[in-house]
């Protein structure tokens, strides 16, 4: 009998409880009487879960009741050349997933960007939100605490930035709703997602205002901030990095590479991402620029669940002339090099690949690159699906990758 079927006995006996086994067993023990246990309660044979590649105790701020790993197939897609604030050159994209025929439509749009000179992208707006709820008895008192955040900036500032020392506070916008009052904090957080670092810093703001004014606070994440739901405040205000790519194609490159016309994938765009996603009630106004969000977020590290506002994207397409012209404008990627998931190996490969892994210098540099890059592979993934419509190829590339 091992360790670790020793373990799983004295879970079943009731002498340790699931989540406790790590004070008792080093990490991969733990991790492997879990399985013995899942295994004996279960049909399932978990050799693959358990045969992964971290390692466990460095994972242990990642996930609780761990029993091993879920593995993502991992591609590439590029290179591809970037032109932007913070990237610059070719770049090979990695991208996890288990859709067929997404990253090879991807590389397609890469090889188009690249052939075609390369693609400019801008972080636009930087800024991660936290948006604690107070409670009021009424709007004058309400007032009062609006008014105190207008002439207490310096105050808060002094009081969030206490807590981090690469996190800044940008911006504290109020919001007054009957008895409740919101106040949206947005910090610059450097190459960290900063989700985190936004939270604790916000406690200590949050502590101040509930000292200096009659505001009691209700809860730490007052839902406008807005993390990890579909929310408008996002797409117009921004959150994370609001990041655009765009691209001009001669009419002979969009002919030869990707078998259609300007004319053609500006139609497609018009009628599908903008009059379809108009008449849907969507947030989203492209093709799919959550796939190459999600594939590019599993594969660095990044908070899967942050595909949400990842997808907050609106793709223009112009038919010039004798060129097409498209862009894809993010308006919320939240994505970080340091921090969260970005530090387990094969996320951080993954990083390598791209010449990103950690801080960036200056700081916040790697993580404006990231987000430059995604952009980049989100507009290469809307060329190539647009033009893949336009010439009515979707169907023929999907039976023969993906089945
Ligand atoms: P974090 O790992 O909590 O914080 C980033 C850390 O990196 C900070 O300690 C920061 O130090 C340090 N750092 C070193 N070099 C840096 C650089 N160049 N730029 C910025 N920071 C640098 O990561 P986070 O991004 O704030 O949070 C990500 C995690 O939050 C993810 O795991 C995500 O799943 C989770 N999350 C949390 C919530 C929540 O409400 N708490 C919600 C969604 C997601 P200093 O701060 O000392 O400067």
């Amino acid at each position: 009998m091992t360790d670790a079927d020793e373990f799983a006995e004295q879970i079943r006996a009731g002498d340790v409880r699931l989540h406790e086994l790590e004070d008792h067993a080093d990490h991969d023990t733990a991790t492997a009487a879990r399985r013995i246990l899942l295994e004996s309660e279960t049909d399932a044979t978990l050799d693959a879960v358990g045969d992964y590649a971290f390692d466990a105790e460095r994972a242990e701020n990642n996930v609780e009741n761990m029993v091993g790993g879920a593995q993502i197939p991992m591609g590439v897609a590029g290179p591809v050349n970037v032109s932007g604030g913070s990237a610059e050159g070719d770049y090979y994209l990695p991208l996890a997933t288990t859709e067929g025929a997404l990253v090879a439509s991807v590389n397609r749009g890469c090889s188009v960007i690249t052939s075609a000179g390369g693609a400019d992208a801008r972080v636009t707006k930087t800024g991660m939100t936290r948006a604690p709820v107070f409670r009021v008895q009424g709007v004058a008192e309400a007032e009062e605490v609006v008014n105190w955040v207008a002439d207490n900036r310096d105050r808060l500032a002094d009081a969030a930035e206490s807590t981090t020392s690469h996190g800044e506070l940008l911006d504290v916008t109020p919001y007054v709703v009957g008895a409740s009052v919101f106040l949206r904090f947005v910090y610059d957080t450097k190459d960290a997602m900063g989700m985190n670092m936004a939270t604790i810093a916000t406690r200590e703001a949050a502590s101040l205002v509930e000292e200096e004014t009659p505001a009691s606070l209700v809860a730490l994440s007052g839902n406008l901030c807005t993390d990890k739901k579909p929310a408008a405040i996002n797409a117009v205000e921004g959150r994370g990095r609001s990041v655009t790519a765009d691209i001009r194609i001669s009419r002979e490159t969009v002919e030869e590479r990707l078998h259609t016309t300007p004319k053609a994938i500006e139609e497609a765009n018009i009628r599908k991402n903008l009059v379809g996603s108009a008449k849907a009630g969507s947030l989203g106004f492209n093709a799919h620029a959550a796939n190459v969000v999600a594939a590019a977020f599993l594969a660095t590290g990044q908070d899967a669940a942050q595909v949400v506002e990842g997808s907050n994207a609106i793709t223009t397409v112009e038919a010039r002339e004798n060129e097409l012209y498209a862009s894809v404008s993010l308006a919320s990627l939240e994505v970080g090099t340091v921090g969260g998931g970005t530090k387990l190996p094969t996320q951080s490969e993954a990083l390598d690949v791209l010449g990103l892994r950690g801080g960036g210098d200056p700081a916040g540099s790697n993580a404006d690159a990231l987000a430059e890059i995604i952009a980049v592979g989100a507009l290469a993934g809307e060329l190539s699906l647009l033009a893949a419509l336009a010439s009515r190829h979707l169907s023929s590339a999907h039976e023969e990758l993906g089945r």
